[in-house]
């Protein structure tokens, strides 16, 4: 008689996790059986998630948050750096603040939950980081600037990393979404929606389930020879770039 073994539970840690993308991220990792930290400013999350409050930007709080992971889950072995905002005007508006507190929580936060998770995972000799971007940061967007940029970013710093930390069976990917039914996407009137779908060739927003198949996907034993990839989950919005 053949045992069949169910693959260890992993230590997972999903930033933004309390609400859209990540919170579906979050569950999706849950219904795996995996060992799940979720963080945002406000809190929250899913049943059965350590819920951490932690404000990426501060490095002091990623600090705190990655030891309390530690100590109740292990060293984290998948990185899902999902937290972001936008700051939306044109270029000639946008304030130097809009553009660098864009810069700082996309871009410059995942680098730090980024360079955190590596010091376990090279101890690991193995890991999994995915960095949720963006059709806009292949794209570009008008009104973006810094959001298309800091997203654009997060290419460069995946293929970085999965150069740098290959050799110890290390991933870095990127998954890049179109338009997701989110928070972050119910500010846009009827009409804006209504063109965004017109240019989307599946002809409707995503749901944000459909993004967290990727990321956990990528992040599983199918993926082991996937790094530096940029998977589209924009129903084809984006296709060719
Ligand atoms: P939401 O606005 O619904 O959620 C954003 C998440 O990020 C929240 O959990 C928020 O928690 C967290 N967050 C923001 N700033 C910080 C911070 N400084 N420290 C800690 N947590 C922070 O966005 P979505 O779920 O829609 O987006 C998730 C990701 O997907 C983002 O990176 C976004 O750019 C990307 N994306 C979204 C698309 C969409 O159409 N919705 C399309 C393409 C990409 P809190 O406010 O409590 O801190």
């Amino acid at each position: 008689m053949t045992e069949s073994t169910a693959p260890a539970p992993r230590s997972v840690l999903v930033t933004g996790g309390n609400r859209g993308i990540g919170r579906a991220i979050a569950e999706a990792f849950l219904a795996q059986g995996d060992k799940v930290a979720v963080t945002s400013r406000s809190g929250g999350g899913p049943e059965g998630a350590l819920q951490l409050t932690c404000d990426i930007t501060v490095p002091e709080q990623v600090e705190a948050a990655y030891a309390e992971i530690e100590a109740a889950q292990g060293p984290v072995e998948v990185l899902v750096a999902n937290a972001g905002i936008t700051k939306d005007t044109l270029v000639l508006r946008m304030s130097e603040d809009d553009w660098s507190d864009v810069i700082d929580t996309n871009l410059t936060a995942s680098f730090r939950l980024a360079k955190r998770a590596a010091k376990g995972m090279l101890r690991l000799r193995r890991g999994r980081i995915v960095f949720i971007s963006s059709v806009v940061g292949l794209l570009g967007n008008p009104g973006q600037v810094n959001y298309a940029a800091s997203k654009a970013g997060l290419v460069g710093m995946a293929r970085s990393l999965a150069r740098e930390l290959g050799s110890r069976s290390i991933t870095a990917n990127v998954v890049a979404p179109g338009f997701v039914e989110t928070e972050m996407t119910d500010v846009l009137t009827e009409e804006q929606r209504t063109a965004i779908s017109d240019r989307v060739p599946l002809g409707r927003y995503a749901q944000p389930d459909e993004v967290a198949a990727a990321v956990t996907w990528l992040a599983g034993d199918g993926a082991a020879y996937v790094t530096g990839a940029v998977i589209p989950v924009d129903g084809g919005l984006g296709m060719g770039h």
